[in-house]
């Protein structure tokens, strides 16, 4: 490096790095002992730092204290996974059953590689079928918290075939990444939860007549990765570019929990069983109605909804949400660790405000929240639209108590809704 200045004068306040006069450039910084640096070369290394220093970091497999390789003491048996997801998740009985099933054997296969004799363990993807807000999200993360291991959630919509305009399949390994500080070695063990994977069904049965870009093409190009391959991925996600750096992660350990609404799906189902979703007519019907038709749920009922089989061979693990009652809204309420509740309670007693709610206005708030559909995502905004004032006045009311009533709730939820 030369202390000379472009103009081949010897270094007098010029930037030592590129030569730059003091007045060519935004800013120069002098470092006490001689040396100088412009703004544009403090830009540029920066551009180099963000651009490869990550891919340089992300070769440092393993190097991540967050996140410590699992071992034989942290794999605990199905029914203590349960009893964990039981302290967040409220109901989902069934559903949290086959995750504890399915996790347990993930991660046990994930340890005894190697040690089976030949006998390769398959790998045990999830799909959780339910409708919006009942805890599909909030099941995955619970397991992800759990087991310390990086998760992350993409939305399907986003994704469309290599070449069209939206996100590449490749993108979903980026989010995990960053979940995991770049550390691949923990990303490889990760969990990644794919929401909305019923937004990529085929369009029609014909997948010749229109180009599919968004349905079965994204569903053939999520084959390789959810069966387990070396995948180049781009650190920051988004699209591949010609001159990129791109890191590889391996697949074949990661989980994928695949969450999906399926409207409609439970007409699907009562075809395949031969009846109808109202549940009139032969006598098969007369122990199947609306409510409890999803138990049913069958793998070729995804392929009648529009998943290809060769997705849903790779998704072996196939159990429902329930939709949520009163009751469980309830209990949603109140009850989990970090429940609704709870967290407007903390919030306040932050600020020495101590907060309590009339049970007539938590009953009040679920029955808006059945009223508008949300499953349990219409309570949280049910609750900020009651607390927005008082959350607004606080700094002032320090010190004091605050009772919420019906009347209260009332006039804030009504006059929002
Ligand atoms: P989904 O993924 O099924 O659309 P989410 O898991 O994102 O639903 O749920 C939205 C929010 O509703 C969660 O953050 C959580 O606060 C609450 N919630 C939903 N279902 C449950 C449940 N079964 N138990 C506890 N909380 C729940």
């Amino acid at each position: 490096m030369t202390q000379k200045s472009r103009k081949g004068t010897e270094h007098n306040g010029c930037c030592s790095f590129c030569g730059a006069d003091p007045s060519e450039v935004a800013l120069m910084f002098n470092s006490g002992t001689g040396a100088n640096i412009c703004s544009n070369c403090i830009e540029h290394g920066y551009e180099l730092i963000t651009e490869h220093g990550i891919a340089k970091k992300a070769k440092k497999r393993g190097g991540n204290t967050k996140f410590q390789p699992l071992t034989k003491e942290d794999l605990m048996r199905p029914d203590r996974i349960k009893s964990f997801l039981d302290e967040y998740v409220i109901g989902q009985h069934t559903a949290k059953r086959y995750m504890s099933v399915a996790v347990y054997n993930h991660y046990k296969r994930l340890l005894a590689k190697g040690k089976t004799n030949d006998v390769e363990l398959d790998k045990s993807n999830i799909v959780l079928v339910g409708p919006t807000g009942t805890g599909k999200t909030l099941m995955a993360r619970t397991i992800a918290r759990l087991l310390h291991v990086p998760f992350s959630i993409v939305d399907a919509t986003a994704l469309t075939q290599a070449g069209y305009v939206g996100e590449d399949v490749e993108s979903i390994l980026s989010r995990l990444l960053q979940a995991a500080d770049y550390d691949v070695e923990a990303a490889e063990r990760g969990i990644i939860f794919i929401d909305e994977i019923d937004k990529i069904a085929r369009k029609g049965d014909n997948p010749s007549i229109t180009r599919d870009v968004s349905g079965e093409g994204v569903q053939q190009a999520l084959l390789k990765i959810l069966e387990g391959t070396v995948v180049n991925v781009p650190p920051q996600g988004g699209r591949k570019h010609p001159d990129q750096q791109y890191i590889q992660v391996n697949t074949s350990n990661i989980l994928f929990i695949c969450g999906g609404a399926f409207d409609g799906i439970e007409k699907k189902i009562a075809m395949r069983l031969n009846t109808n979703a109202i549940g009139y007519g032969n006598s098969a019907t007369k122990r199947i109605d609306e409510r409890n038709i999803m138990q049913h749920i069958q793998p070729q009922d995804l392929r009648s909804f529009g998943l290809i089989p060769e997705l849903i061979g790779r998704l072996p693990v196939l159990t429902y949400m329930e939709p949520l009652e009163k009751e469980a809204l309830r209990s949603i309420l109140t009850e989990p660790k970090n429940s609704i509740i709870r967290q407007y309670e903390t919030l306040m007693a932050l600020d020495n405000i101590k907060l309590t709610f009339d049970d007539e206005v938590l009953d009040y708030i679920v029955d808006k929240a059945i009223e508008f559909k949300l499953g349990a995502r219409g309570l949280r905004s049910i609750c900020e639209a009651m607390m927005m004032d008082i959350m607004f006045d606080m700094p002032v009311t320090e010190g004091e108590e605050f009772r919420i009533t019906l009347e209260y709730a009332k006039s804030k939820i009504d006059r929002a809704a």
